[in-house]
C-alpha cells in the first residue's frame, strides 16, 4: 500500500531516472504525483465519427493513421496526415512541423483533438493535439486500451522534454491510485466539510483524474467539479490556517503601547511640508491606533507609486521617536535608502531629529561610527538597505520598523524580514523596561503593488491592511505614447524641447538583470552615443546598478539638484526615486519590460504640476502579450487596472516577483480564479481556530494544525509557523 508521503519511486514503473524528471516537476511523493492535475479533459466517451464533424467545432476523433506527407512550401514546412475511420478520411494539418515526420506509422490508432475547419469544401483538423494509442511495434488491430477511450480522459502536461507523456502520467497516476491506502487521513474538520459540501479526500483524488461517466465536461475544464473544489479548498484552507495562526500569535505578544498626546500631535504637525490628503490622514490614524495598542503592529500600507507613503511613514516614526524609541526604515536598494535619507533630513532635521544612513557600501570606519550612534541611542531614525537587518545591528531601543518593500519582496521574504527585525529588537530592551522581557517593535510594510483586496488579504493575510487610495493634489496625468524605434529622431527632438524648457528627462534601458554583461554593454554604448552625438551640449549622465555607490549617490544627487538634465538609466530608478522636475521618460525596448515594471518606471514622472510624457519605444518583434502590455500602458495609469491585467498575463507566481522567494506554489488552487474559495477558506480557518466548541473538537483542531505545518514546510520551504 502506498501512503501519501511515500516516495514516488515506490510507485510501480517509476525508477530513479524517471524519478529525476519528476523531481524537476516538484513531484517527490505519491501525494505530489496525485496532485499533478490534468490541465484539460477530453470527452472520449463519444469520440466523433468523421462524417458528422461540423466546421468550427472542437472535436475528439479516434482514427487510424493512413498516410503522411511533408510539404515544403516557400514559407514553412507543412506536415499533413490522413487518418481514417473505415472509409471516411480526415486530413490533419500542422504548420512548421517537420519534426512530426517520423512520428506516425500507418495502422496506428490515434486520438486527435482540435478545431474542425473547412478547407475548400473539405473538412480537416488544424494543428490538432494528438496521442498515439497503440504503442510502437504493436499490431494494428490490437484493442485500444480502456484508459484511453470510452471515457472522459485526463490530459496532463508532459514532462522531461516529452519523455513522460500525458499517457504515461495517466498510467502512473492510475497505478498510484489503485495502490493508495484506503485510509486517507481527513484533516479538514467535519463541520467545515459539511458547510463546504466537500467530498472526501480519496474521492476527490480519484475523480479529479478519472471522472465518472456522468461528470460534466465544462465543470471539469473550469476546475469546478466537486473533486476540484475539494482539492482547491483544502489547499487554501491550510494556507489560511497558517496565516490566521500567525496573525493570532502576533496579537498575543506584548508590544509597545505608544502614547499619542498633544505633544506628539504637535511634533507631527511641525514637520508637515504640505497638507496631507484625506487618505493620508485616514491611514495615519489607522497606524497610530495600532501603535497605541500593547501588542506588536503588523500592518501593510498599500499605495500606488506617488501616493505619498513616505510622508505617512515619517509621521508614524515621529510617534515612536517622541515616545523615546528608535525607528528604522529599510529600503530595497541603496539608491532608495539614499533618497529616503535625503527626504528624511529635509523634513525631519529642522525639528531636530537625528537621522543616520547605514548601507553596506560605507567605509568600515564610518559604519562602525554609525553603529555606535545607533547603539548609544544618538541616532533616532536609522535608514538603510535591508542589509541593515542582515548583519545584526545593536539598537538601543528599536520601537518601530518601516519596511519599504515596494513591489520587490514576496510574502516569504517579508516573514523573514519581520522575524529578523523582531530578533534585532529583542537583543535590547526598551529603556523603560529595565531587566524586563524585550518588547517587539511595531512593523509597517509599505508596498506599491496594487493588489486586489481579496488577494492582499491572503498574501498578506498575517497583516492588517491600510490603503492609500488617493493621489496628492496637483498631479497631471502622464501622457503615454508608443513609438517605433524608427522614429527616434522625433523622440530625441521632443526630449530636447522638454529639457530646453528647464525640465529633466529619463531615458531607460532594459538592463533587466543587472548582472547581464551584454545588456549592460549595450546600455553603455547607447549612453555614449546619446551623450556625444544626440545630446551634445546637454548634461547627460548614466546610472546603473553596478556603478560604485559613491558615483551612484553623486549622480542621483546631481540629478535631484537639476545639475544633470538627462539621466540615462537602467531600471535602478524604478523604485521610489522622486524628482518632481523630471517630466519626460523614454523607455527603450519597452516591449521587453513587464507591466508592473513599466508602471513603476512611469511613476517616476508626473510628480509635479507640469505635464509629463512617457514614450514607449519599441523595436523588433513584439509578442501578443507584449502588445497587450504596451496597450494597457497607453490606455490607463490606474495601478489597480494594470495590476489586474499583469496578474492575468503572468500568473500570481511571477506577478508577485516571488519565484525566487518561493511564493507558495499551489497545486490545485489559483489565486485569481479561486478568490471566492479563498475568502471562504479564510473564514473557515478563522472559525476553526476560535474553537474548540460544539462545532470542532480539540482533536480536530490539532489534526488540522499538524497537517497545516506539514504543508507549510513543504510548500513554503523552511518558513516557520509557530
Ligand atoms: P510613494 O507612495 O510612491 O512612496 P512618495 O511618498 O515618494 O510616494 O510621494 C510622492 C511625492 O508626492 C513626493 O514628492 C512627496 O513629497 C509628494 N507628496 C506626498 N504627500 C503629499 C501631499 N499630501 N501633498 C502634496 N505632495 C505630496
Ligand atoms: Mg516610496
Amino acid at each position: 500500500m502506498l501512503e501519501p508521503s511515500t516516495a514516488v519511486q515506490y510507485v510501480r514503473g517509476i525508477g530513479p531516472r524517471v524519478g529525476e524528471i519528476l523531481a524537476d516537476k516538484r513531484i517527490h511523493t505519491v501525494d505530489d504525483l496525485l496532485h499533478y492535475l490534468p490541465f484539460r479533459y477530453e470527452d472520449r466517451i463519444n469520440p466523433r465519427s468523421i462524417p458528422e464533424l461540423l466546421p468550427g467545432e472542437m472535436a475528439t476523433v479516434i482514427a487510424e493513421v493512413r498516410s503522411t506527407n511533408l510539404l515544403r512550401t516557400r514559407r514553412m514546412p507543412i506536415f499533413q496526415m490522413t487518418a481514417s475511420q473505415g472509409r471516411a478520411r480526415l486530413k490533419c494539418v500542422w504548420f512548421n512541423a517537420a519534426y512530426l515526420r517520423d512520428k506516425f506509422q500507418p495502422g496506428q490508432m490515434i486520438a486527435l483533438y482540435g478545431r474542425v475547419e473547412d478547407s475548400r469544401g473539405e473538412l480537416q483538423l488544424m494543428q490538432p493535439q494528438f496521442e498515439i494509442l497503440t504503442a510502437d511495434g504493436q499490431g494494428e488491430n490490437r484493442p485500444v486500451d480502456s484508459l484511453e477511450v470510452g471515457r472522459i480522459v485526463p490530459i496532463y502536461e508532459s514532462a522531461g522534454q516529452g519523455r513522460l507523456t500525458a499517457r504515461w502520467f495517466r498510467r502512473a497516476i492510475r497505478t498510484a491510485l489503485e495502490n493508495l491506502t484506503p485510509e486517507l487521513p481527513e484533516a479538514i474538520p467535519a463541520a467545515v466539510r459539511r458547510r463546504m459540501n466537500l467530498v472526501s479526500a480519496r474521492e476527490a483524488l480519484w475523480k479529479v483524474h478519472w471522472p465518472d461517466e456522468g461528470a460534466r465536461l465544462e465543470e471539469l475544464e473550469a476546475q469546478r467539479s466537486p473533486a476540484h473544489i475539494r482539492l482547491i479548498f483544502e489547499e487554501l484552507f491550510f494556507l489560511e490556517l497558517g496565516l490566521e495562526l500567525k496573525r493570532r500569535e502576533q496579537k498575543a505578544h506584548t508590544g509597545i503601547a505608544f502614547q499619542l498626546n498633544d505633544r506628539v500631535r504637535q511634533a507631527i504637525k511641525r514637520i508637515l511640508p504640505f497638507h496631507p490628503t484625506t487618505a493620508q490622514k485616514r491611514v495615519l490614524k489607522e497606524i497610530v491606533a495600532d501603535m497605541e495598542k500593547p501588542f506588536p503592529m503588523r500592518r501593510l500600507l498599500q499605495g500606488d507609486v506617488g501616493s505619498g507613503k513616505t510622508l505617512v511613514a515619517f509621521e508614524a516614526a515621529i510617534v515612536a521617536i517622541e515616545n523615546g524609541y528608535q525607528a528604522a526604515l529599510m529600503a530595497p536598494t541603496e539608491i532608495l535608502a539614499q533618497q529616503h535619507y535625503f527626504s528624511a533630513r529635509r523634513i525631519l532635521e529642522p525639528s531636530g531629529y537625528r537621522i543616520v544612513l547605514l548601507t553596506g557600501s560605507l567605509e568600515d570606519d564610518r559604519k562602525r561610527d554609525i553603529r555606535r550612534h545607533i547603539a548609544q541611542g544618538n541616532a533616532q531614525l536609522i535608514i538603510g538597505t535591508h542589509a541593515l537587518i542582515e548583519q545584526p545591528v545593536e539598537f538601543l531601543n528599536l520601537g518601530f520598523v518601516i519596511v519599504d518593500e515596494q513591489h520587490r519582496f514576496g510574502v516569504l521574504q517579508r516573514f523573514k524580514l519581520m522575524k529578523k527585525s523582531a530578533e534585532g529588537a529583542a537583543k535590547t530592551g526598551p529603556l523603560d523596561s529595565v531587566g524586563g522581557p524585550a518588547l517587539e517593535p511595531d512593523v509597517l510594510v509599505m508596498t506599491a503593488t496594487p493588489i486586489p483586496r481579496t488577494l492582499a488579504l491572503t498574501l498578506y493575510g498575517d497583516l492588517d491592511l491600510s490603503l492609500l487610495d488617493e493621489m496628492p493634489p496637483g498631479r497631471t496625468p502622464v501622457i503615454t505614447r508608443r513609438v517605433p524605434d524608427s522614429r527616434s529622431p522625433e523622440v530625441w527632438e521632443f526630449v530636447r524641447k522638454q529639457v530646453d524648457g528647464k525640465h529633466q528627462a529619463y531615458i531607460v534601458y532594459p538592463v533587466i538583470e543587472e548582472n547581464q554583461e551584454s545588456e549592460l554593454k549595450a546600455a553603455m554604448k547607447m549612453y555614449r552615443e546619446l551623450s556625444s552625438k544626440i545630446f551634445p551640449g546637454y548634461r547627460v549622465a548614466v546610472l546603473h546598478g553596478r556603478m560604485d555607490p559613491e558615483t551612484k549617490e553623486l549622480t542621483m544627487k546631481l540629478f535631484q539638484q537639476g545639475e544633470i538634465q538627462i539621466l540615462v538609466s537602467t531600471t535602478v530608478i524604478e523604485v521610489g526615486v522622486d524628482v518632481a522636475n523630471a517630466t519626460a521618460m523614454v523607455i527603450e525596448h519597452a516591449e521587453r519590460f513587464g507591466l508592473a515594471q513599466l508602471h513603476q518606471l512611469r511613476g517616476r514622472i508626473g510628480r509635479g504640476a507640469a505635464k509629463s510624457y512617457c514614450v514607449l519605444m519599441t523595436g523588433g518583434r513584439i509578442s501578443e502579450e507584449g502588445e497587450r502590455r504596451l496597450d494597457a500602458m497607453v490606455r490607463t495609469s490606474d495601478g489597480f487596472a494594470i495590476a489586474e491585467l499583469d496578474l492575468e498575463l503572468r500568473g500570481p507566481g511571477e506577478f508577485f516577483g516571488t519565484r525566487q522567494a518561493g511564493l507558495p506554489s499551489f497545486r490545485a488552487a489559483n489565486l485569481i480564479r479561486d478568490r471566492h474559495l479563498l475568502e471562504l477558506a479564510r473564514k473557515e480557518a478563522g472559525a476553526v481556530l476560535s474553537g474548540p466548541n460544539t462545532e470542532v473538537s480539540q482533536e480536530e483542531i490539532d489534526r488540522a494544525l499538524r497537517q497545516m505545518r506539514t504543508r507549510w514546510q513543504r510548500s513554503y520551504g523552511l518558513v516557520e509557523v509557530a
